[in-house]
């Protein structure tokens, strides 16, 4: 087999097999991070002045010489203090003789989180004061010699876990919100994840990580970018939303299996957990199809998937776009739980109940309903212990159409059943949004539905191909991106009925959030050219670069992105992706700790052209 030498070097010693080193039990969260990932514990204190971190030490270091860097957490007595590094905590003695009074002096002076180096010795504790909830509760430092770093001016809020403090202000000191174990778990569990993911994409599976610009140019249709002026008059560069347009290139370029930790950018405006920047895995491959992809993401998710979490278990399950819309009502279902959606209209056909015979009428229409368990708990109970319904249509069913709603929905005593009647679409969304706001109240009164430690992965696929557009209902839009390619048992439909195509489009979802997205695109010029000039009425001309591409021999291919920042928010649970993020932007998209967005002085607009004219006061303030 021909297989270039410079190609067999990069890869040789990069595919070794893992080694598996074999640690004590690490007390810290981060370093049973590291154990459970089954890497090599890293070096933690080469190149450096300290011998060892905070929170490593153990009886095991009992009369080794020591010296730790780290944090004053806090102090008692000046008998002595507590030292914290992102390792974990640890006690200093502060000595009390004569001779060591510089020492004392300065570990009793220092304020609180003032940064310290110490040297001194490890001691065990006294009979009866070990700490057994402390990792390193068994030891002490009996100190030497105490230097202090730096000192810590009054703290906006306190270091601890518990002290709650608002989001704002975690933000606006987000360097010493960062000091947090919290946080520090978060950053350190997401990049490890993401080391695991290159070592599969790259070295298990020979993806090449290639970093593709960040300066371009708009790309028609989906989300909205950020421009970026240029010195020429009028003409502006725009930050991709994603790398598609580059990841499609390359594979016409031949580099057949690529994957990137790409920053994205969306100018969505202010939307409760979502970031104007962010960050995917982002993936293609050329010569694969939806099984492939679907495949590669499963293996790539249960390789780099921590090791302290349940595993996740594959192939993950599939659903169709229709499946989970009359199922749940939504197309990123939360699988933990039931509450399903059942279709009730045949219970109906011959009711006299107005409404339901008004809405059965109708083209599309339909009776629908969730059964909520135990939903006495939130709402007036729908079937009392005595059977009798609680409801004012309770009158106007027949006893036959009662005992099929209760076989059908499998109702128990104090369920609650919520029914509603209409156009198929709406009734189940409508529903899908009910089912989630009564198992929110449910857990509110202490019924568990949502077991926190479940990974539920789910794939959806077989979207349609395009969506009535939002803003005019009677033109189209791609339901994905316009280079997803068709449903190959529909591509006649874009002839005839577009709006019946179903894509190659395929998500995953995960405990009701979308974390990935991609579609076999489509690899054909003519095909591509009819799909944007013609169906979605997009100017071709700002893509002719792509058009041409497909034209020179463009293999088949497609991808996948995983939102990398949601993963990780919901693999450490954490209330919102903001907490996965070193620096996030506010809701709003400000950076609350260096006051971004600013002002620009009008000289600097002057090179890109550009004068500002601010609203009015009116205006400005209806922006608000
Ligand atoms: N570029 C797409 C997105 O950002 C993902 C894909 O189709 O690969 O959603």
């Amino acid at each position: 087999m021909y297989f270039p030498s410079w190609l067999s070097q990069l890869y040789r010693g990069l595919s070794r097999p893992i080694r598996r080193t074999t640690q004590p039990i690490w007390g810290s969260l981060y370093r049973s991070l590291l154990q459970s990932s089954q890497r090599r514990i890293p070096e933690f204190s080469s190149f450096v002045v300290r011998t060892n971190t905070c929170g490593e030490l153990r009886s095991s270091h009992l009369g080794q010489e020591v010296t730790l860097c780290g944090w004053i957490q806090y102090r008692r007595q000046n008998t002595f203090l507590v030292l914290r590094d992102f390792d974990g905590l640890v006690q200093v003695i502060i000595p009390q003789d004569e001779s060591a009074a510089s020492v004392k002096k300065i570990l009793c002076e220092a304020p609180v989180e003032s940064v310290v180096q110490v040297s001194g010795t490890v001691i065990s504790r006294p009979a009866g004061q070990e700490n057994p909830k402390m990792p390193t509760g068994e030891i002490e430092i009996k100190v030497k010699t105490a230097e202090l770093l730096n000192a810590c001016k009054k703290l906006p809020f306190e270091i601890k876990n518990f002290v709650k403090k608002t989001e704002a202000l975690r933000l606006q000191y987000r360097y010493l919100d960062l000091r947090s174990f919290q946080m520090q778990y978060n950053l350190r569990l997401r990049s490890q994840m993401v080391m695991k993911m290159r070592e599969y994409l790259c070295n298990l599976h020979g993806f090449v990580d290639i970093e593709t610009p960040t300066l371009f140019k708009r790309t028609p249709g989906g989300a909205k970018e950020f421009l970026v002026p240029s010195r020429e008059p009028g003409k502006f560069y725009s930050l991709p939303q994603s790398p598609q347009q580059f990841k499609q290139l390359l594979m016409v370029g031949g580099l057949d299996r690529y994957f990137q930790v790409a920053r994205c950018y969306r100018d969505e405006g202010s939307r409760p957990d979502r970031q104007p920047e962010f960050t995917q895995i982002d993936i293609e491959m050329s010569f694969v199809d939806q099984t492939g992809i679907q495949s590669l993401i499963e293996g790539l998710l249960q390789y780099s998937w921590p090791n302290d979490k349940d595993p996740v278990v594959v192939p993950f399950p599939t659903m169709t776009f229709a499946e989970v819309l009359a199922t749940y009502g939504t197309d990123k279902p939360d699988t933990r739980f039931g509450m399903k959606i059942i279709d009730i209209s045949d219970v109906f056909r011959n009711t006299e109940i107005g409404f339901l015979q008004d809405a059965l009428s109708k083209p599309h229409g339909t009776v629908k309903a969730i059964c909520i368990p135990e939903g006495a708990e939130i709402l007036p109970v729908f079937l009392n212990a005595n059977r009798n319904w609680n409801s004012p249509v309770a009158n106007f069913i027949m006893e036959s159409q009662r005992l099929e709603l209760i076989r059908l929905m499998e109702t128990q005593e104090e369920d609650v059943v919520l029914l509603t009647a209409g156009e198929h679409n709406k009734a189940c969304s409508l529903l899908g949004k009910l089912r989630l706001e009564c198992a929110d109240l449910l857990e509110t009164r202490g019924v568990v539905l949502r077991d926190p430690t479940l990974f539920s992965f789910l794939w959806v696929v077989d979207f349609p191909l395009f969506l009535p557009k939002e803003e005019n209902p009677r033109e189209l839009e791609s339901a994905h991106h316009p280079f997803t390619a068709p449903h190959p048992s529909d591509i006649h439909l874009l002839y005839t009925e577009p709006k019946k195509a179903r894509s190659q489009h395929y998500d995953l979802v995960l405990n009701g959030n979308e974390i990935g997205g991609g579609s076999i695109r489509i690899h054909n010029a003519e095909l591509q050219r009819y799909i944007l000039a013609t169906l979605l009425k997009e100017d071709v001309k700002m893509l002719s670069h792509l058009l041409q591409a497909l034209d020179y021999g463009a293999p088949p291919h497609g991808g996948i992105a995983l939102g990398l920042d949601r993963l990780i928010c919901l693999v450490t649970g954490s209330p919102s992706i903001r907490d996965v993020i070193a620096f996030p932007k506010s809701f709003r998209g400000h950076d609350l700790m260096s006051n971004t967005p600013d002002s620009v002085p009008p000289e600097e607009l002057k090179p890109y052209h550009i004068r500002v004219s601010k609203p009015t006061d009116s205006k400005a303030e209806r922006a608000h």
